[in-house]
């Protein structure tokens, strides 16, 4: 048995090459980016273990079933936002008969440490009816993937496995196992458990309802959801879920000698679902009020609404005990459980007020210049036709920081690719000069379709693809495809040679730019400047590399 100190991401990613993994797929996103970082760059990975980034979680998804019919064991991951465009395999894939053991990472980022949204994965898994793992600590992160594969060819279903930003992202010391266990043979799926057709769409999902009774029977035995009733207590009841149990236990001590002689109340830890049922009953027969302590949306409240109606009053994140938004930590939980807040040295100290350092592009930045040349030229336009004339839609990447000042170049940001939509949309909808900006991994993710269509409708927009040749925000990974092919693609979708300009970007070429951005602004169709610069952590990455080969 080893020792090691590791991420959560990092732990789940051994744990899943010690199960036996073969089969490793993910578009990166922060949280979870660290778990295939760390399987590629892993020695424990066998020479038969395939790790691949991916064109976007969809992709993933697909090729990670792919190798579930294939007989072996597949592993993808994600962030929560990525689910959303994974979701067509993914609440499919809970219809075909999974052969090799299929687990879905999914890392959530409650509070938005960096993302758009907080959604909460968890119903995604309800939805499509498959078990979902919730590990607490950096051990069950690593003991818990082996189990979910073991689960998911058990009943030949996907399992997904909700991390959050605060396990992902911290590091604890955990034990693994001496050797890997064996991989699994190729083999081939059958036809009829794979195909969903309608007629057997049907009969598989059927067979997907039965199972359920199955896996709830699973979820109601299986040890890590710890039901402790104290039949002492019948006016409070606690059910912990993911990092709820961390905060929990961190008052647990004063909370305890809070509860005197009476004692704790009853404790039920969800680690997993579909929901245990009969624990959950238990658990509401032994007291008048749940109090649930769960990090992410108020998921299980809600159910618990339904589960146990009108016989116990549920308390958490609905009522107010616990805040609706942002991650819970210990002083929510504290002062959810009635107790005081704990003294700091903040209560005798007052810490400087230290300047705001908001997020920014690094000195020297290639977005810096395009976006400078794209501003002059937003402004020139809306000089002369008023500022109802233009709108500049962003994407997600690096280039989002250009929202802020002192840039505020953009006034769009939703969502993977939505930035030719969008631009498309406000052209449709009369907006003389539009402009979608997006990186050139983020156009291989989900901005073709967008030109695709714009192409198809010869909408007047300008698309602005910033092309700094890495995926620098999360981690610089490699973008799919070399710079050289974008052009391709985008003369292949149909945009007019003359109107698809590949540029660099530099800051004596500012100006120049700016000419080139009205005259495409101008052009009635769709045009498509292709703005090339290296990010400097690409620069600095190919120098590394170029050191290693002449030495
Ligand atoms: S990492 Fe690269 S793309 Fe991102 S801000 Fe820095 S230089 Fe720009």
């Amino acid at each position: 048995m080893k020792e090691l100190v590791l991420l959560g991401d990092e732990a789940v990613a051994l744990g899943a090459l010690h199960a036996g993994v073969t089969g490793c797929f993910g578009y990166p996103g922060t949280p979870s980016t660290e778990i295939l970082e760390y399987i590629i760059n892993s020695s424990d990975r066998s020479e038969t273990t395939v790790a691949q980034w991916c064109t976007n979680e969809k992709t993933a998804y697909e090729t990670a079933l792919g190798f579930s019919f294939s007989g072996k064991r597949a592993l993808v991951t994600m962030k929560h936002v990525g689910l959303n465009v994974a979701a067509d395999p993914f609440m499919n894939s809970s219809l075909c008969q999974i052969k090799g053991g299929l687990v879905c990472i999914v890392a959530d980022d409650p509070s938005m440490h960096s993302s758009q949204g907080e959604q909460d994965s968890r119903f995604y898994a309800d939805f499509a009816m498959v078990p979902l793992f919730e590990p607490v600590t950096q051990q069950e992160a690593y003991e818990m993937i082996g189990e979910a594969f073991d689960l998911s060819e058990k009943w030949h279903v996907p399992v997904m496995m909700r991390l959050v930003t605060r396990l992902s992202h911290s590091r604890a010391q955990i034990r693994t196992a001496d050797s890997p266990r064996a991989q699994n043979a190729l083999e081939k799926g059958l036809p009829a458990d794979w195909m969903l057709l309608p007629a057997l769409a049907r009969k598989n999902y059927a067979k997907m309802i039965d199972k359920q009774d199955d896996l709830l029977s699973w979820s109601n035995k299986w040890d890590r959801n710890t039901l402790e009733i104290n039949p002492s207590r019948t006016d409070l009841a606690i059910i912990t879920s993911s990092l709820g149990r961390n905060y929990f236990e961190e008052n647990l001590a004063d909370y305890a000698a809070s509860c005197g002689k009476a004692g704790l109340p009853s404790l039920l830890h969800i680690a997993g679902m579909p929901l245990p049922l009969e624990k959950i009953r238990a658990l509401a027969d032994s007291a008048q009020t749940i109090l649930v302590i769960e990090e992410g949306m108020p998921f299980i409240e809600k159910q618990l609404r339904g589960l146990v109606p009108g016989k116990n009053r549920i308390i958490g994140k609905f009522t107010g005990e616990l805040p609706r938004a942002g991650e819970l930590n210990p002083d929510l939980v504290r002062a959810a459980l009635g107790l005081s807040a704990k003294k700091t040295i903040l209560d005798t100290v007052t810490p400087p007020v230290l300047p705001a350092r908001p997020p920014q592009l690094c000195k020297g930045c290639p977005h810096h210049d395009s976006y400078s040349s794209l501003n002059t030229a937003v402004e020139i336009l809306n000089e002369r036709e008023g500022a109802v004339s233009t709108v500049v839609a962003a994407d997600i990447g690096c280039y989002a920081l250009g929202a802020v000042a002192p840039l505020k170049a953009v006034e769009t940001i939703v969502c993977m690719g939505a930035s030719i939509g969008m631009a498309r949309g406000a052209s449709e909808a009369g907006y003389k000069y539009t402009f979608g900006v997006i990186g050139d991994s983020t156009f291989l993710h989900s901005g073709l379709t967008g030109l695709v269509d714009a192409v198809s409708t010869n909408t007047p927009l300008t698309v602005i693809i910033l092309d700094n040749s890495i995926v620098a925000m999360t981690g610089c990974q490699t973008t799919m495809l070399p710079s050289a092919q974008l052009e391709k693609i985008v003369l292949g979708i149909g945009v007019e040679p003359e109107h698809c300009r590949v540029i660099d970007t530099k800051p004596n070429l500012v100006e120049e730019n700016t000419k080139i951005i009205l005259e495409e602004a101008e052009y009635r169709g769709v045009s498509v400047i292709i703005m090339v610069r290296e990010c400097l952590e690409a620069v600095r990455l190919r120098k590394k590399k170029e050191a290693i080969t002449r030495a």
